[in-house]
């Protein structure tokens, strides 16, 4: 029988792969303003258009790329950021796998514009479907902007599978918030469909969530602060009367990366326990920084599923730092009361 086996050519892996990094345009805009990040911006800028589905953009102030990475940062694998394995251990960067852009080139129309520091002219690039229809010289700013339009334009199925542009923005609005709350020291302007949602200056954690929440979260915040040999933990937790029946601002950050873990939020609640009603929630922003190799993040392509080395340590300690904060908080009264 005839050999039958062939490797598939680059756009249908990039899409095969864009299947997993972008199930939305909530994960386009995760992927940009990693990017940006990474790229050290100190304002970021977020424009979408009809919930992302027409136009999703990210504009930052970064370190911008030469001619020749803009056309690299295309190709699959193809990253600034990791050079072998043994980086994977030690990730100081949001990104690592090189897969993003051209996973998001592969299932849409990319235009980016890109310019570094000392470039005189920067690289303005158009790709539609894993093609480069366009390279050329152009006038920009320093920093990098990427245009993504017609998401999922040559995958009717994934397009068809999109919700309701308000149900899209809502995911935006998800994500934006926890790149967001990780990063209070960046700014950020979010705009949909021209209106400007957000405008967060850089500033420091609290009024970072109370930009993000409004001024009725500044009453209900307790910091939370704990330093041990494996994590250091610090952020706020919110007052156990303010706890809710329905989920929504429950944030853990591990190395000023957004995770979910249903583990340790189950540290969390059990500092809570006898202190809110058995059905409701209380809110946390809780920001765990560990040694960057006792963190697996690459477990899921989306890097909000995390391994810990040492979760049973991490669980005890965050409980008992949340703890430590409540009491503190419901100490203080009581002695006054007694004077
Ligand atoms: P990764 O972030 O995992 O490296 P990406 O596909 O997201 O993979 O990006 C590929 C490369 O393109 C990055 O490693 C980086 O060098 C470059 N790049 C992407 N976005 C930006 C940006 N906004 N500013 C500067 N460089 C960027
Ligand atoms: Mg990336």
């Amino acid at each position: 029988m005839a050999d039958i086996i062939r490797l598939l050519p680059d756009h249908v892996a990039n899409q095969i792969a864009a299947g997993e990094v972008v199930q939305r345009p909530a994960s386009v805009v995760k992927e940009l303003i990693e990017n940006a990040i990474d790229a050290k911006a100190s304002i970021i800028k977020l424009i979408v258009k009809d919930g992302g589905k027409s136009l999703i953009q990210v504009v930052d102030d970064g370190m911008g790329m030469s001619a020749t990475d803009a056309r690299l940062s295309f190709e699959r694998h193809a990253t600034s950021k990791i050079t072998d394995a043994q980086d994977l251990f030690n990730l100081n960067t949001k990104g690592f796998r090189g897969e993003a852009l051209a996973s998001i080139a592969a299932i849409a129309h990319v235009d980016m514009q890109t310019r570094t520091e000392n470039q005189e002219l920067g690289t303005q690039l158009r790709i539609e479907g894993s093609k480069v229809v366009m390279q050329e010289p152009t006038v920009a700013p320093k920093g990098t902007s990427v245009a993504v339009k017609n998401l999922f334009f040559n995958i009717p199925a994934r397009r068809n599978f999109l919700k309701s542009n308000q149900v899209e923005l809502r995911h935006i609005t998800d994500e934006f918030h926890r790149v967001a709350l990780a990063h209070p020291n960046i700014g950020f302007h979010f705009f949909n469909n021209g209106f400007e949602l957000f405008n967060l200056p850089k500033t420091n954690l609290r009024q970072r969530i109370v930009h993000v929440f409004g001024s009725k979260m500044n009453e209900r915040l307790v910091p939370v602060e704990e330093e041990t040999q494996v994590a250091k933990i610090s952020g706020f937790i919110c007052k156990p009367e303010f706890a809710k029946k329905s989920r929504g601002s429950q944030f853990f950050f591990a190395n000023d990366r957004f995770i979910k873990s249903p583990y340790l939020h189950h540290a969390v609640m059990a500092a809570f326990e006898g202190l809110i009603k058995p059905d409701t929630v209380p809110g946390y922003f809780l920001y765990l920084q560990v040694a960057a190799n006792s963190i697996d993040i690459n477990i899921h392509p989306t890097k909000t599923e995390v391994k810990f080395d040492d979760e049973n340590t991490l669980y005890a300690i965050l409980r008992s730092a949340v703890k430590h904060a409540l009491g503190q908080f419901n100490v203080a009264p009581a002695l006054d009361f007694e004077r």
